[in-house]
């Protein structure tokens, strides 16, 4: 009986309430609160249809806490376009499984759990090779177009659909921020060192100090890059990535390509790791890396053309990579490292609020004002 909820386990500490179908739903038909996409530069905190068990894989998360993200931007400023209205926002929580469906036997009621940024199967082509973020069936939270896709996090609960080989189990020492972390920037960040080939020795520019930019500086030197120049305007950024072992460089105040090509003999670095997603970050990626080096871009850009063109490509021997972060494959991956505590990963956090108050999240969060790197939402 593949579509029967499963009845809680052992573990079980919420009694829950049916729902019509007969699945087990969080608090029944009680309105559920949610931040959703009213067009441009537009979020209310509205009411939104319950989230409820609709396929065997499912299951149902109570948010602990969501983040808003650099990626919640492109829609916010609906440079990313063809997103419902009335879409729930959102892609990054911690939570607890509060309902699961038949085909989720490693979940139990009560299971703290951090969940990545895109659902996947675990057992087809891409799964297989740890390229989840292109699952054969996977989707991305938060993106609803034309009536099809998945609901956001940025909610009192979310359903989570291939829950099995989606959601991570959470150890009680992962604090609910590192969490949450895990699910995409830091696991982004690592992702970008990666495409870039880091490893002991590289010398590394690191574009934009966002919190996605800070966790790539954080990967860098975990993977034992040489010196790793870290590039913002904003000075409460850059501090942070020296922090975290960058050597800062404020773009507003020095050309980036002067000073990193004087500390290089002339040459550039040997991998630029873009985490902008304009295509001036990209310009400067471009002029920043040395003949026959890698520029690694995780930035989303919605421009319709590279920033540079493919001579330039040539004449550097450059080796371009790019792409949407498997986060699934890496949390695991980097669990062992976040219970490490060895990096303070929850500074990148600056602002909590509650999710009702959502809609000042968005905006402090997009004029980066009153020092604001990341803000966490508490339903
Ligand atoms: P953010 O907006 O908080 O940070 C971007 C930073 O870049 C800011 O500090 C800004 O001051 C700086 N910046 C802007 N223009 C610059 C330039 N020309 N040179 C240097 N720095 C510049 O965003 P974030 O949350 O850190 O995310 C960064 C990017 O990563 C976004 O485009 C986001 O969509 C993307 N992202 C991609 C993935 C993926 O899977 N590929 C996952 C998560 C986020
Ligand atoms: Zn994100
Ligand atoms: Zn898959």
């Amino acid at each position: 009986m593949p579509n029967q909820p499963r009845p809680a386990g052992r573990r079980s500490r919420i009694a829950l309430p049916a729902t019509r179908d007969g699945a087990e739903g969080p608090e029944g038909d009680l309105p559920l609160k949610a931040l959703t996409f009213g067009g441009r530069e537009t979020v209310r905190c509205e009411t939104v249809p319950d989230a409820k068990i609709q396929e065997a894989g499912d299951a149902i998360v109570r948010v602990e806490m969501a983040a808003v993200c650099g990626s919640d931007l492109h829609v916010y400023h609906e440079r990313e376009k063809g997103l419902d209205h009335g879409t729930t926002m959102g892609h990054e929580c911690v939570g607890e499984v509060v309902a699961a469906g038949g085909e989720v036997p490693s979940f139990r009621i009560g299971d703290r759990v951090a969940c990545p940024f895109t659902t996947s199967c675990g057992a087809c082509f891409y799964c297989r090779r740890q390229l989840t973020s292109r699952c054969e069936r996977g989707r991305l939270f938060g993106w609803v177009q034309e009536g099809t896709g998945l609901q956001g996090m940025q909610a009192e609960y979310v359903r989570v659909p291939l829950a099995e080989s989606t959601l991570l189990a959470l150890p009680g020492d992962i604090a609910p921020e590192e969490g949450l972390l895990l699910g995409d920037v830091l696991s982004t960040g690592f992702f970008c060192a990666d495409l870039a080939g880091v490893g002991p020795g590289t010398t590394c520019a690191v574009v934009g100090c966002g919190p996605v930019g800070l966790m790539a500086i954080v990967a860098a030197r975990y993977l034992g890059a040489g010196e790793v120049f870290c590039i913002d305007s904003i000075p409460e950024r850059l501090r942070l990535g020296t922090e975290f072992g960058g050597t800062p460089i404020d773009f507003a105040e020095a050309d980036p390509v002067e000073v990193i090509r004087q500390r290089t003999g002339g040459r550039g670095v040997d991998a630029v790791l873009e985490v902008v997603g304009h295509s001036s970050a990209m310009r400067s990626a471009v002029d920043l890396v040395r003949p026959g080096g890698v520029v690694a871009s995780v930035g989303v850009h919605t421009d319709p053309h590279f920033s540079f063109s493919p001579a330039e490509a040539y004449d550097r021997n450059l080796t371009f990579r790019t792409g949407r972060c498997p986060a699934r494959a890496y949390m695991k991956r980097l669990l062992p490292l976040v219970q490490g505590k060895k990096y303070a990963l929850s500074s990148l956090i600056t602002h909590r609020l509650p999710l009702s108050d959502g809609v000042r999240a968005y905006r402090i969060f997009d004029e980066k004002s009153d020092g604001c790197m990341k803000v966490v939402l508490s339903p």
